[in-house]
C-alpha cells in the first residue's frame, strides 16, 4: 500500500468480513476513515496497477474459496459519521450501518428509516443496489450521494440523476459510494420504534434469524405472480443442500451456512436451485447476490 496515512491489513479472511462467513482472503485490505482517504487509496492503487474493490458490511456477497487478488477497500469500520442538520436532512457516510442509521433517526424524532431498519447492510451497499424492504427502497429517500470515481474524483450526485430500480442503481458516474444526504419527516420517537419493532418482528417470523446467510439468493422474476422462494420452494429445492450450505426450511431462498459450507458447496446449491427451477417452473432465477473472485460452476 502507497498510502502511509491510512490503516491497512494484508492477507486478510474475507470470511471473517461476510455475513454468510464463507470466502478466501483478500490480498490487502484497506480501512479509510473519510472520503478523501478513500479517494488516496483509489489514487495509489490505480496508480500501481491494483485493482480495488469496495466492501460495506458483506451481507450480501460471496466470495470464492480461492479469495481475491486485489485491494478490499472496507467501508464500516470508519465511515461511520452521522450529521444531523436543523432541516431534517442527515449527512451519513457510507460505512454506517441501516439499523444504526434507524435508531439514531428514530431517537431524533425522524421518520423514514424505519422499513430498512432490519436489513443487516451499510449505507454504501444499500445504495449501491438499492436495498428495500416493506414496499419501500432506500433510492426513494436519499437526496444526494457522493462517489469516488476510477480517477479519484469526487462527485456529488443528485438522486435525481441516478435511475434507482429493483435492486440495482445505475449512477452517471461509476466508483465508490463515500456519503450521501437523507430528507426524513418529523415523527415521534415512541411511533417510529414501534413501527420498527413491528417490522422487524414480521422479519424474525419469516426469514432466518441469528443465522449465517446473504439474504436473498436469488432476484424475485419480473414474469409471473410467484417469488423467488415461492419457485424454490415448488421446485422441492426448501431445506436441500450441499455440504454445510442449505435453503433454510423457513425460507427457501434464504441460502444458510449450518457449520463449515464452502464457497463451491454454495455455487453448487445455487445452480442446482437454478436447475430445478428452470425445469419444473420455466423460470430462470438471476442471482442476486454479488459474487467476488473465480468459480468452477
Ligand atoms: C439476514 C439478511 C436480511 C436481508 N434483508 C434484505 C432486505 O430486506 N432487503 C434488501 O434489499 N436486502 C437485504 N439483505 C441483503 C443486504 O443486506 C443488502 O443488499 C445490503 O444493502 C448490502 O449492503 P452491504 O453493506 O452488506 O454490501 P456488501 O455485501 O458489502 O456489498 C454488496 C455489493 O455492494 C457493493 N458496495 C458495498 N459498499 C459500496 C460502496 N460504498 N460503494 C459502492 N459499492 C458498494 C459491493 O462492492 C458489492 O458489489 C439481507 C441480508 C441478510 C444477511
Amino acid at each position: 500500500m502507497v498510502v502511509r496515512s491510512v490503516e491497512v491489513s494484508f492477507h486478510v479472511k474475507l470470511r471473517e468480513y461476510t455475513t454468510i462467513g464463507i470466502g478466501g482472503a483478500a490480498d490487502r485490505m484497506a480501512f479509510p476513515r473519510s472520503p478523501a482517504q478513500v479517494r488516496e487509496v483509489v489514487l495509489a492503487e490505480g496508480a500501481a496497477g491494483r485493482e480495488v474493490r469496495v466492501l460495506g458490511a458483506g451481507s450480501n456477497l460471496l466470495v470464492a474459496d480461492g479469495g481475491v487478488s486485489a485491494t478490499v477497500l472496507c467501508t464500516r469500520k470508519h465511515l461511520s459519521k452521522v450529521v444531523f442538520l436543523s432541516d431534517e436532512t442527515v449527512v451519513v457516510e457510507a460505512g454506517v450501518m441501516l439499523p444504526r442509521l434507524a435508531v439514531l433517526c428514530a431517537l431524533s424524532g425522524l421518520s423514514g428509516m424505519e422499513p430498512l431498519s432490519g436489513i443487516p447492510g451499510t449505507v454504501g451497499g444499500a445504495l449501491s443496489m438499492n436495498a428495500g424492504a416493506y414496499g419501500q427502497s432506500i433510492g426513494e429517500r436519499v437526496e444526494w450521494v457522493e462517489v469516488v470515481d476510477p480517477g479519484g474524483e469526487i462527485h456529488r450526485i443528485e438522486a435525481r440523476a441516478i435511475r434507482f430500480g429493483y435492486r440495482e442503481a445505475e449512477y452517471p458516474v461509476r466508483g465508490i459510494v463515500v456519503r450521501a444526504g437523507f430528507r426524513f419527516v418529523p415523527g415521534t420517537r415512541e411511533t417510529v420504534f414501534e413501527q420498527m419493532r413491528q417490522m422487524n418482528e414480521r422479519r424474525r417470523s419469516r426469514q432466518p434469524w441469528g443465522e449465517r446467510t446473504f439474504g436473498s439468493t436469488f432476484r424475485n422474476p419480473r414474469e409471473g405472480k410467484e417469488k423467488a422462494a415461492q419457485l424454490l420452494e415448488r421446485a422441492g429445492m426448501k431445506g436441500e443442500r450441499e455440504g454445510d450450505a442449505c435453503f433454510s426450511v423457513k425460507h427457501a431462498n434464504f441460502l444458510v451456512n449450518q457449520g463449515c459450507a464452502t464457497a463451491a458447496d454454495v455455487r453448487r446449491l445455487m445452480s442446482r436451485g437454478q436447475s430445478a427451477v428452470r425445469v419444473s417452473c420455466g423460470v430462470l432465477l438471476v442471482p442476486e447476490v454479488k459474487m467476488w473472485g473465480e468459480f468452477d460452476v
